[in-house]
């Protein structure tokens, strides 16, 4: 809109000037939709688990299964049903804590090698299972970072977790991390499935999965991907990410380092 302020001007001789306060409410009704679309997903997330935990209990309790084998087997997908429940809940948790809190370094600041060491020794034991080569490298001297621990933890583990997810038996995951410019470049590569271009914008928001079936399957949340954009943009990183179907895909994470 554009209104004529010295229309008004001449007709209200004393008035010295206008201000005129106009706001723009897209961002704050977006905002809202988004945490609306939030709420609706965390609803359907949890009912999901829920029936079904709630249909095998009756189904038990009620006496139908005589057999022990198939009692065995409704236990066993009632315990991992619970399990993705824990997962799920955990995974708000730390969402919602990185919202508050998203630079909580606390003056913190870490040294990657060590720190690695134990992030592989957790994460070896998936890659074994599917005969996935596991590897890191040191391209540069690699400086402390000021971060947090635990958030670093997290958002390793949850880029290699998918990494491993996604890449077929015997496949190879890998990690480079080298200093650049005033930067620590992290890239996290696989040769797995990858993921389509159409997906690509999209990957990071919550609950945004390539292939739900699939990801369901492999006990994802649909929020890890979340959770890791919220910590690398807290410390004022960039993440980015290129893929091929059928060839695999690199994270590329920057960080930035503190002023030499
Ligand atoms: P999920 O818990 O489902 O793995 P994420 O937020 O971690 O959720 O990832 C979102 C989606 O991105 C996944 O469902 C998967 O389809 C895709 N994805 C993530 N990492 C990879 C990868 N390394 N290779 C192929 N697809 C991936």
């Amino acid at each position: 809109i554009y209104i004529n302020p010295i229309k008004y001007l001449s007709k209200l001789e004393r008035v010295k000037g206008i201000i005129i306060i106009m706001q723009d409410v897209t961002e704050l009704r977006q905002l809202e939709s988004i945490r609306r679309d939030f709420v609706a997903n965390v609803s359907h997330e949890l009912k999901t688990p829920i029936t079904s935990i709630k249909g095998f209990v009756d189904t038990l309790s009620g006496g139908q299964v005589g057999d022990r084998k198939t009692q065995e087997r409704f236990l066993k997908i009632i315990s991992l049903e619970v399990e993705r429940l824990t997962h799920l809940i955990e995974d708000i948790l730390t969402l919602s804590h990185l919202e508050s809190k998203p630079q909580d370094n606390q003056g913190q600041s870490i040294l990657i090698p060590p720190l690695m060491e134990s992030i592989f020794q957790m994460i070896q034991p998936l890659a074994q299972k599917k005969e996935i080569e596991l590897r890191k490298e040191y391209l540069t001297p690699i400086p402390q970072i000021p971060f947090n621990p635990e958030y670093f933890k997290q958002m390793m583990i949850n880029l290699l977790d998918n990494a491993i997810k996604y890449t077929p038996h015997g496949g190879r995951v890998w990690v480079e991390f080298m200093k650049k410019d005033n930067a620590l470049v992290i890239k996290i590569q696989d040769n797995g499935i990858g993921i389509p271009r159409e997906d690509i914008p999209r990957l990071f928001e919550r609950f945004y999965r390539v292939d739900k079936g699939r990801t369901r399957e492999e006990g994802g949340t649909g929020l890890g991907l979340a959770i890791v954009k919220h910590i690398v943009q807290g410390v004022k990183g960039e993440i980015k990410v290129e893929s091929e179907r059928g060839k695999g895909t690199i994270f590329t994470i920057a960080l930035p380092l503190l002023e030499e």
